[in-house]
């Protein structure tokens, strides 16, 4: 069976990424779309064959309650309305997936987890990149220490950041290039590690007189220093482009480069004395069919989600400290976070 999903906020990632890719889905599908514009309700029908009374307009989300149709709710809107409308969903007994980052504080995560296991439903993040074939075989190979176990992770993550969008507004985003796209570097450091990090040691460089800067950081450097002894050295930036990590050991090195974007994924191993490509068989599920099948087959199997809500919760913990530690000027340490 394929399950019923809806989407919520029909922007650039919704409609570019994600929707396009149901055809690709075995075990779900698009049956409703929730927007406050009826035009793009309208078009967006149209082109997938949603039917009118599976359309909603914010004010009647909560009717999505009486849809039997509808078993997931994909929330896809800026960050500070992820935890208000992922609670919303779960009150109307669906399962949610909401999209990275989880939310803007820790206290929003927890009451998002709160408030799914209360409706007995599901709770998964938008981590696209654990279901893409690259990030899971640097996952493979790291933690199965293919070059000696992991000593040094270097994970660096930016883009250019145009003016005038939600993103450069802290109370809809939460925060700057960490919230966006720094978290790529996190949540690498976490996945390739298996490890929650013991401290965090942060400094923002952010130039105050860019206005696009004027409420969230541009750059931000971490440390994280794992249980195990691994180093992760990471980047965040909204002022140059970056889509990489590398994995060291004794034995040599795994570069992904891109690592964690929509498309195109590489990666180069040196062990030794040689430096290869590695190169996975083409023509695989896309991460973003991976992960939208995931949760509707962890709903029909009742299993939990491989980046449940309390993966989201982990990030934002460390995301909390990464600024604490910038703000004042120290290391972090998590246990008193
Ligand atoms: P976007 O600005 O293109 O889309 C946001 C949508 O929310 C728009 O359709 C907008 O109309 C709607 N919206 C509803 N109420 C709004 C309000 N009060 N203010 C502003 N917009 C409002 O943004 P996007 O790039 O699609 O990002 C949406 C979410 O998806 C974010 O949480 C972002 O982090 C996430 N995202 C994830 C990935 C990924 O690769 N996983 C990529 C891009 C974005």
């Amino acid at each position: 069976r394929k399950l019923g999903y809806a989407i919520v906020g029909l922007g650039s990632y919704a409609t570019k990424q994600i929707m396009p890719r149901f055809k690709e889905c075995t075990s779900s599908q698009l049956v409703a779309l929730v927007s406050g514009t009826p035009e793009k309700l309208t078009r967006y029908a149209a082109e997938y064959g949603v039917p009118a009374a599976n359309c909603y307009s914010y004010k009647d989300f909560d009717r999505i309650r009486d849809n039997p149709a509808i078993d997931i709710v994909y929330i896809v809107l800026p960050n500070s309305m992820h935890a208000e409308y992922s609670i919303r969903a779960a009150r109307a007994g669906k399962h949610v997936m909401c999209e990275k980052p989880m939310a803007v504080s820790v206290a929003e995560c927890e009451a998002m987890i709160a408030a799914s296991r209360k409706a007995n439903r599901k709770l998964m993040i938008g981590y696209r990149s654990r279901f893409e074939p690259y990030n899971r075989e640097a996952i493979a190979l790291a933690r199965g220490g293919h070059v000696g176990p992991t000593k040094i992770i270097n994970a660096e993550h930016g883009f250019t950041a145009k003016p005038d969008q939600w993103r450069l507004d802290r109370a809809m985003s939460g925060g700057g290039s960490l919230m966006d796209i720094g978290i790529y570097s996190l949540n690498a450091a976490r996945y390739l590690t298996g490890e929650e990090p013991m401290t965090v040691t942060a400094v923002e460089s952010t130039d105050k007189s860019d206005p696009r800067f004027k409420t969230v950081e541009d750059r931000i450097d971490f440390m994280l220093k794992f249980p195990s002894g691994i180093i992760a050295n990471c980047v965040s930036s909204y002022n140059s482009n970056h889509n990489r990590y590398r994995i060291v050991g004794p034995n040599g090195y795994i570069d992904a480069e891109p690592a964690t974007a929509y498309e195109g994924q590489r990666m180069t191993i040196r062990k030794g004395d040689a430096t290869m490509p590695r190169v996975l068989p083409a023509g695989q599920k896309s991460q973003f069919a991976g992960q939208l099948d995931h949760l509707s087959e962890c709903v029909l199997a009742d299993r939990q989600p491989i980046v449940a809500g309390e993966e989201g919760l982990a990030d934002m913990r460390v995301i909390e400290a990464i600024y604490r530690s910038a703000r004042e000027g120290r290391t972090v340490r998590m246990d008193r976070a």
